[in-house]
């Protein structure tokens, strides 16, 4: 059996969501769930954060495996139909749909069910992504309120591109912008992802958008979760496999990359990018060898790391190698890959096996 192992720790989830909802009281909260969780796994997230006021997902596959997993709560498909028979799917499953543009439009109008589907209409305020110009925000809300389809409690929302820099002036225009696009009209809002739920109260709407700080990752560049007061939410922990005395000069790993300044022991850890541990990783990279930090030296290979255990001389072969998670930033490593947190947590491949703590992490 390989050893490598992601830990989903269910009370840093719990404690994660009750931070944000103290942050924004007076708002509902969407776990957003998208891309398995996170990485965390879909259906123990829902489990996990049961309490959420609803959940957030990227397709209909995924609203119908959380409803098939119990949640009753409104799940959202955060790009909305892309043709007829999303529909009829959307209204089986009671899944909400975010309509962000035209053809969409054309499709609800198409129809003739009169089920009421629940809307969620995307502006775009600045992102330039998805979302229908804001000046035309009461036109295109006056269409959908007067489609007999559509439930007439339509959400208005808007995504941010830069809310995880906290002094940039382009999340102020873009809550501005969309702030005069609904003025009058009003409807619900909803225009916080997680960065702006802790970076940006003026944004917090009536419903919270809340991603990747659910899951303990930080919400601005050069910081991680902890200094926001989240919890990591995944370990991903390996074993030691081999422990190697080389020689001065020896080379290790595929292309030579890295050669030993003196005469030393080589760890070799199980997991690779075969697992999801980033190939870009470079020489440096920290991990924990029984709970103590150590370096990643030479190139990831697909199952396996070498690791530098200079001053681990108490190192054996089964250790455990910690890779991320508690005790060590998963947004450090990232930096040492050069991409972001959730990237790291997404990429974890299915052959890495999955547990579930309940434990309170250590402090
Ligand atoms: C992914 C996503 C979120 C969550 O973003 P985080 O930065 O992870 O909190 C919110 N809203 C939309 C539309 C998204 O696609």
């Amino acid at each position: 059996m390989r050893a490598a192992c992601a830990t989903i720790h269910l009370t840093a989830l719990r404690a994660n969501l009750a931070l944000l909802r103290s942050r924004a009281p007076a708002s509902r909260l969407m776990a957003v769930v998208k891309a398995d969780g996170y990485g965390h796994g879909l259906e123990r997230v829902a489990r996990a954060l049961a309490t959420a006021d609803a959940f957030g997902v990227a397709s209909i596959a995924d609203g119908l495996r959380l409803r098939a997993a119990g949640a009753a709560q409104r799940i959202v498909v955060l790009s909305g139909p892309d043709e007829l028979g999303d529909l009829a799917e959307l209204r089986r499953l009671r899944l909400d749909a975010v309509i962000h543009h035209e053809a969409q439009l054309e499709l609800l109008a198409a129809e003739t069910d009169p089920r009421p589907l629940r809307v969620w209409l995307k502006l775009d305020s600045g992102m330039h992504r998805l979302g229908f110009p804001a000046a035309r925000a009461r036109e295109v809300h006056a269409r959908l309120r007067a489609m007999p389809g559509v439930d007439p409690d339509i959400v208005l929302m808007t995504h941010f591109a830069n809310s995880d820099v906290f002094d940039d002036a382009q999340t102020l225009r873009q809550i501005e912008c969309f702030t005069q696009a609904v003025a009058g009209l009003g409807a619900t809002t909803s225009l916080a992802n997680s960065a702006a739920i802790l970076g940006w109260p003026a944004a917090h709407g009536d419903w919270l958008r809340a991603g990747g700080a659910l899951y303990g990752m930080s919400v601005s560049e050069g910081s991680s979760g902890a200094d926001f007061g989240l919890q990591a939410a995944m370990t991903l922990a390996t074993r030691l496999v081999a422990i190697n005395r080389v020689s001065k000069g020896a080379r290790i790993g595929y292309g030579a990359t890295w050669e030993a300044p003196e005469d030393m022991d080589i760890g070799v850890a199980a997991v690779g990018y075969g697992d999801g541990y980033p190939r870009s990783a470079s020489a440096g990279t920290p991990v924990l060898v029984g709970g103590r930090r150590a370096q990643l030296i030479g190139r990831v290979s697909m199952d396996l790391i070498t690791l530098d255990l200079r001053g681990h001389a108490d190192a054996r072969i089964g250790d455990p190698v910690v890779l991320w998670g508690q005790g060590l930033a998963v947004e450090e490593v990232a930096a040492h890959a050069g991409t972001i947190a959730y990237d790291l947590t997404c990429g974890v491949t299915r052959r890495v096996m999955f547990a579930e703590d309940d434990l309170q992490a250590p402090a």
